[in-house]
């Protein structure tokens, strides 16, 4: 079981006893979670196991009683060796990608949305939710229909039904907030901790962002227990980036991978919205806010990234970069990865494989590196990004001589 010795500050260290509680009283930092080890975990417990899901780490995740895990059987994705895209971008002859586009809910965010709904199952809470219309939206409210809790999805009123499809399907409620995303959000968090509801990203936060680091060790047993020299993450918020550092750091301790410290982080962001790359260029640590994030990849699109700042010292920490790729490159990134390897991915897993290219290209990345690129959603959940480019049908007789000329 994964036993949780405590919640602690990730500014000033004070340790709490694990509650429902997200961020520190005297200093108000963030809070994460530290993990009382036990000392039987090694590389062959783990490579034995039969449970194909992220749930084969369960002494690494924060739920004390096996009975309270909500699983869809998410995780443990393929990491595919990506020769050909390698081949295309530049001879790159160890590219992998983290396939997560093949989740339950067809994103990563069945990975924290997962582990916090099975918490607030576990620590007896009413409902769950969350401040988002998008992947994390869907993958609370399966979560939530399949654990029996009430789920409440807090947005805007004026978002298109569409975006909400998927996430309505699984039974969750809309609360259609008259006002901004901003408001939306400060409404969730407001509601969640006044009625009892786990509010996933926001009142269970240090729970959920656990899930997360499933991403790394997966990485590291499908490589053979070995850490990659690269990593190539998109960012939004930075949760998952700093939980697949986490994860790295976590594994390190247990012996189970040797020295993380001479990876190479890479944070990915569109153009439109890249707060934490021109933090990065501008030697700042200070990120700040975009107004109005324009574009094509929405799971990205966020202005103000709740841990901006972390990334940027994981970036200082692991030789990182930042590196933002505009709206064209990020369908070509979409249109190289399907041609090329089968995957189709959506505007955010276009950003990692678009920014790859470009650092590759700028030398910056080396062909000899063993690179992992993350890959987060599935393609079909944003279609409109590429229906434009895609060409355009025109009709033919069906005539078999017509027909053949046409085919070379
Ligand atoms: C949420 C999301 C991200 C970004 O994750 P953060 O933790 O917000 O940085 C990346 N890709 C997809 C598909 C997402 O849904
Ligand atoms: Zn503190």
């Amino acid at each position: 079981m994964g036993t949780v010795r405590c919640l602690k500050c990730r500014e000033c260290n004070r340790e709490y006893e694990p509650d429902f509680r997200y961020i520190c009283e005297d200093c108000f930092g963030p809070i994460d979670v530290e993990y009382e080890i036990p000392s039987v975990l090694t590389r062959e417990l783990f490579s034995n196991r039969q449970e194909k899901s992220y749930w084969r780490y369960f002494e690494l995740l924060p739920i004390a009683n096996k009975n309270n895990i909500i699983s869809l059987g998410a995780g443990f994705t393929p990491l595919q060796l990506a020769d050909r895209l390698g081949e295309q971008i530049g001879n790159l002859k160890n590219i992998f990608i983290k396939n997560d586009s093949v989740n339950p809910t067809y994103s990563f965010k069945d990975r924290p949305a997962g582990v916090a709904v099975s918490k607030a199952k576990e620590i007896r809470l009413r409902a769950v939710g969350c401040a988002s219309t998008g992947n994390l939206a869907s993958a609370t409210a399966a979560h939530a229909a399949k654990a029996k809790l009430p789920c409440f999805i807090f947005a805007p009123s004026d978002i298109e039904r569409v975006k909400i499809l998927q996430a309505l399907s699984y039974g969750a409620e809309f609360v259609a907030v008259d006002g901004t995303y901003d408001d939306a959000n400060r409404v969730a968090s407001v509601i969640g901790d006044s009625k009892g509801i786990g509010v996933v990203n926001i009142n269970m936060r240090p729970y959920y962002v656990e899930g997360s680091k499933t991403l790394a060790f997966e990485v590291a047993e499908q490589l053979g227990w070995q850490v990659p020299d690269t990593l190539i993450i998109p960012v939004g918020s930075g949760a998952m980036l700093n939980a697949i550092c986490k994860g790295f750091e976590e594994l390190e301790n247990l012996g189970l991978v040797d020295d993380v410290s001479k990876m190479k982080i890479i944070a990915a962001q569109p153009h439109g919205c890249a707060p934490i790359v021109d933090a990065f260029k501008n030697k700042s640590n200070e990120v700040r806010p975009i107004e109005k994030p324009e574009t094509i990849a929405k799971s990205l699109a966020i202005g103000d990234p709740g841990d901006g700042l972390y990334v940027l010292r994981r970036l200082a920490q692991y030789n990182g970069i930042a590196e933002e790729v505009t709206d064209e490159e990020i369908v070509d990134g979409i249109l190289a990865l399907a041609k090329t390897e089968g995957i189709f991915t959506e505007p955010a897993g276009g950003v990692s494989v678009a920014a790859l290219k470009k650092l590759v290209q700028d030398g910056r990345i080396d062909k000899d590196e063993n690179i992992v690129c993350y890959v987060t959603g599935n393609g079909l959940k944003a279609t409109e990004a590429i229906v434009d480019v895609l060409p355009k049908l025109d009709a033919v007789k069906p005539d078999i001589q017509v027909v053949s000329a046409l085919i070379r």
